[in-house]
């Protein structure tokens, strides 16, 4: 072994590692890939009225559970139970980590052994969704202490299914939106409306998995329908969750409304306590859903609404802005241009691609080379890969003075990572 120092490269290694400690792991991108609400890059952003309600909580004491004109202990749902009762006509609501904690616990609260007894839960076999990382039905169920009863078939579940299924055991009819996929073709599924009678007659609770379960109809922006937790409490549904950090545009949470005796048992569950949120979610998810108290600027103040909202002749104009930037930045590495192409919500909302976008689309040999040296920007640009293109959907992109000020720091023989 040589005893011999090269100078130069360990004062390489060194700046290697420091530069690594100093660089957050969490870091700041551009969302490119065409899927607005994408589950691996965070979901929604926040609007900038939510931002200010986070940071002055996490600066100060707050009212967290302190009610002001007694002086006493207050309740940490009371700051956004009136905003969900309000906006979905439930009669009572909470909110915990997320939907999969939400459902965990309406399970557990509603449906879980009782004296000793293990209940059963019915769930159509069209309905047992897997979400990644982990959320699938059956095993949610199992662990919320629940026998699960599968009725029908995969493409098809009928009315008569359910009432066969319900016995002396049975706690609940639980319907879940088949949110990542769709089944096509002969299908029947029962909607939650239909199965209201036959809960009241055996004497069952009625909960409904939204998922991303909006506030608003979308089809104001020209978007698909998605269920609404207001048409699902109308439609006579017991319990509702949904998740805030989907079409909502808040926070990470999971929302629960329905009626007050079961959010009432579902708020006193030890799980409550574990799966609550903290002031600054709390405070983050209050101010956005005041904003929907004023519908008619969501488009503008919702960050969430206005991607979705956003124009495909504005992306286009935008994708002829940048266009002569990449194709500089990239010389003879690649050539660019402007391709029609298709995005989609994301996170479990409307599954198929249907949003009209443009994108600035690279061909060449080395597409992941390429793709290697975005994502080794300072703001790291994730697009995606797709006919043998990289693809930048613009709809995502509302900083564009910044994704254009590090185009000139592109190095595409950088690489191997
Ligand atoms: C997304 C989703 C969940 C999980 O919600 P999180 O907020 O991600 O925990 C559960 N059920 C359905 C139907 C979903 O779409």
């Amino acid at each position: 072994m040589s005893d011999v120092v090269d100078e130069a490269a360990c004062a390489r290694w060194c700046e290697a590692r420091l530069s690594g400690l100093a660089t957050p792991s969490q870091r700041r991108v551009f969302n490119l890939t065409g899927t607005v609400l994408h589950t691996n890059l965070g979901r929604a952003l926040l609007a900038e009225e939510a931002i200010a309600a986070a940071v002055a909580a996490m600066r100060s004491p707050t009212t967290l559970e302190y009610d002001l004109s007694g002086g006493a202990r207050g309740e940490r749902d009371d700051h956004i139970a009136p905003w969900l009762r309000r906006l979905t006509g439930a009669e009572a609501a909470t909110a915990v980590n997320n939907n999969a904690a939400a459902v965990l616990l309406v399970l557990n609260a509603l449906a879980g052994p009782r004296d000793g007894k293990v209940r059963e839960v019915i769930v159509s076999r069209g309905e047992l969704i897997e979400i990644g990382g982990a959320f699938r039905i059956p095993d949610i169920m199992a662990h919320a202490g629940c026998r699960l009863v599968e009725v029908g078939t995969t493409n098809r579940t009928h009315l008569k299914d359910y009432a066969a299924a319900v016995g002396p055991d049975t706690a609940a009819i639980m319907k879940v939106h088949p949110s990542n996929y769709a089944i096509q073709g002969f299908t029947k599924s029962v909607p939650a409306a239909e199965l209201v009678a036959l809960a009241r007659e055996k004497g069952v609770a009625l909960i409904e998995d939204l998922g991303s379960g909006t506030l608003v109809d979308l089809e104001t922006w020209g978007l698909p329908h998605e269920p609404t937790a207001r048409e699902a409490i109308e439609a006579g549904v017991d319990v509702v969750t949904f998740s805030a950090d989907k079409l909502l545009g808040g926070p990470q949470a999971g929302l629960v409304v329905g009626r007050k005796d079961m959010i009432d048992r579902i708020a006193r569950n030890p799980m409550k306590r574990a799966l609550r949120l903290d002031k600054v979610r709390l405070a983050a998810l209050e101010a956005t859903l005041r904003l929907y108290g004023d519908p008619g600027r969501l488009a503008e103040r919702l960050p969430t609404i206005r991607s979705l909202a956003r124009p495909a002749t504005e992306i286009r104009a935008q994708a002829e802005r940048l266009l002569p930037r990449l194709h500089e930045a990239l010389g003879s590495a690649a050539d660019v241009g402007i391709e029609p192409v298709r995005g989609q919500i994301g996170s479990g909302a409307l599954p198929v691609d249907l949003l009209p976008s443009f994108a600035l689309a690279m061909r060449g040999k080395g597409l992941d080379r390429l793709a290697d040296a975005f994502r080794h920007l300072p703001i790291p640009v994730i697009g995606r890969i797709a006919d043998g293109s990289l693809l930048f959907d613009l709809r995502t992109l509302d900083d564009e003075s910044a994704f254009v000020a590090q185009l000139d720091q592109l190095d595409i023989r950088q690489s191997t990572s």
